[in-house]
């Protein structure tokens, strides 16, 4: 068998790998990381890339005040015991200090966006906003022939050509002379890059998730940091009780990969394992409701349990709803839940929740309702045509009536999108108790002239008017369902992608059933039990906690090769 032999060996080309790999060789080792896939970048490359950094370095220049303390206070306040308090620690302490280094180091460029609030208003050393964060964009041509193998596409033709920033996309949102000029300007930018257009018929100027990606493996590159393609990790080698390397699968044979400072396991999560989620998660469950991409099989998880690695969260996700095209595109149904004029409803016709709650624990609240047997999973957003005239429902861009006649036919057949002329048809269509239809609409349009929502609440914090329209008053989340067509949108409890996974102590080792830690071994990212337990904080706690723990591995392990070096 064929042999090689490397510093640091990660598996897995999304956030924490790449990371793990750039901060590696920026502290001296060598290092090789393999892909399953054909195409790099994981479910990094279909996210909206934004990560969320407490006291981070960014924060003054856009005047945010903040510190490493109040970002541990809000952590330790919404997290409590569930998650050991030196993980915690490391994550408030030494996600600040990655984003200055990667800053400093690699490609990568975040700017805090200072509206994005933290999720939980009520929790001690909440802000409302800065920790969350956007990537610059990026040109795919700096990347020249490797960019052919990054993933893309995921928001190609869902609803404009051209490819936005989280700040311009709100900009957009805001419908009025500014968003106009903007969105004109962006898409002249793009009509003009005719070449690429011809080439790709891509954006060439990338934002989000993808920018992050191609930011970091344009670092990779510049460092000549190999990274194989199509070449699964399919086994840890253990020697001594020492994890020493892999069995990597490459070009057609097995190749045995020594390690001598360890393995970093960045294999994402397991939401697209059948069988992993029917073992560890609430029923129903499969991998047809999640936007995770297709390399989150838990291969990771798999190997590092075969080993005697301790199991966390195993039942938690970062859930999200969805719904799937007819094309069979899973989306995540983040933004568009929680404008006036919709709202969720079950089978029963009741609505179960505050549509416009961070979306995890709207999936939390609409498996409670199937538990209660109302019907919940799939449910329903329901909307009139006040609302179709000017927001996006999924994939469906504002529009008037007359525009229903373009909706392609297998959006409507595949029951997707359902539309009538009234409510009671509407509920007849869909099989929905009508007369509690009916009557759930009826009340809410009462309080939703008043700008109140006495059954849930929606619209009461911050967060829930992050997506919202701040021309409608008093509340930009409420307004009345009462002009026909109606529409309903169906959509499933989906994740963005699982968050249990290797436990892990709060330098990134992977640790054995015992509580001890297995010597050679690191994870991060959604191969590794969440740092932020069964919460989601803020916007981007998913990336920021995959960079900061892959980065911390590298530092443990390069850390001792120095400390060794110099004995
Ligand atoms: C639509 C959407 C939007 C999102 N937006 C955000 C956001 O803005 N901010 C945020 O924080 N989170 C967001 N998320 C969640 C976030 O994208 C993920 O949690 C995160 O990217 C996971 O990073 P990772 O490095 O752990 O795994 P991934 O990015 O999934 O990378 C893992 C890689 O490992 C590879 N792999 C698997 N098995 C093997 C093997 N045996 N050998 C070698 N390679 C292997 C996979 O193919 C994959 O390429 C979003 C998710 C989605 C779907």
């Amino acid at each position: 068998m064929v042999e090689q032999e490397v510093d640091w060996l990660i598996a897995g080309s999304g956030a924490a790998g790449m990371t793990g790999a750039v901060a590696a060789n920026q502290l001296g080792g060598t290092v090789l990381l393999v892909e399953k896939n054909p195409v790099y970048g994981g479910t990094t490359a279909k996210s909206g890339g934004v990560i969320w950094i407490p006291g981070n370095h960014r924060q003054p220049a856009a005047g945010i005040s903040d510190s490493i303390e109040e970002g541990y206070t809000y952590l330790k306040g919404l997290i409590g015991d569930s998650v050991a308090d030196a993980r915690l620690r490391a994550y408030a302490q030494r996600a600040p200090e990655m984003l200055e280094f990667m800053m400093e180091h690699s490609h990568i460029h975040y700017t805090p966006l200072p509206n994005y609030m933290d999720y939980y208003e009520h929790v001690p050393g909440y802000k409302q906003g800065g920790r969350s964060m956007d990537s610059a964009p990026f040109n795919m041509r700096k990347l020249g022939r490797a960019g052919g193998s990054m993933r893309r596409g995921h928001y190609k033709g869902l609803m404009m050509p051209f490819n936005v920033t989280v700040v311009e996309g709100m900009r957009l949102q805001r419908m009025d002379m500014g968003a106009y000029l903007l969105g004109l300007k962006l898409l002249l930018r793009y009509m003009l890059d005719i070449p690429a257009r011809l080439k790709r018929q891509e954006d060439n100027r990338v934002t989000l998730g993808p920018a992050l990606v191609a930011r970091l493996r344009r670092s990779m590159m510049d460092r000549d940091i190999p990274m194989w393609l199509d070449s699964p990790m399919k086994e840890l080698i253990v020697e001594d009780g020492r994890v020493c390397g892999a069995l990597i699968s490459h070009q057609g044979q097995d190749i045995r990969v020594k390690a001598r400072r360890g393995v970093l396991l960045a294999t994402g999560g397991f939401s697209h394992n059948v069988e992993l989620r029917q073992q560890f998660q609430q029923a129903p469950t499969g991998s047809d409701w999640t936007a995770a991409a297709p390399g989150a099989t838990g291969d990771g998880i798999i190997m590092g349990q075969k080993i005697g690695a301790e199991l966390g969260f195993m039942g938690s996700a970062w859930w999200s709803p969805t719904f799937t095209m007819p094309d069979g595109r899973t989306v995540a149904l983040i933004s568009g839940k929680s404008y006036p004029s919709s709202i969720m409803v079950n089978k029963q016709g009741k609505r179960f929740a505050n549509e416009a709650q961070p979306y995890e624990d709207l999936i939390k609240e609409q498996y409670a309702s199937e538990t209660r047997g109302e019907g919940a999973i799939p449910c329903f957003l329901i909307f009139d045509a006040k609302f179709r005239s000017k927001y996006s429902a999924g994939h469906l861009k504002p529009g008037k009536i007359e525009d229903d006649k373009k909706i392609p036919q297998d959006t409507l057949d595949s029951g997707l999108l359902t539309i009538a002329p009234t409510l009671k048809a509407l509920a007849q269509k869909l099989g929905i108790d009508t007369p509690t239809l009916l009557d759930t609409v009826a009340r809410f349009n009462e309080n939703a002239r008043q700008g109140v929502d006495p059954e849930f609440g929606r619209g009461s914090t911050e967060h829930d008017r992050y997506y919202a329209d701040m021309t409608v008053s008093p509340n930009p989340t409420l307004g009345p369902l009462e002009q026909g067509p109606f529409y309903a949108l169906r959509c499933d409890p989906g994740d963005l992608d699982t968050k249990g996974g290797l436990l892990c102590d709060e330098h990134g080792r992977v640790t054995n059933t015992d509580g001890e830690v297995i010597p050679g071994l690191y994870a991060a990212g959604n191969t590794s039990a969440a740092v932020m337990g069964d919460t989601y904080p803020g916007a981007g706690a998913t990336i920021g906690s995959a960079m900061t723990f892959a980065y911390i591995a590298a530092q443990h392990a390069f850390g001792e090769l120095s400390r060794s070096d110099a004995a």
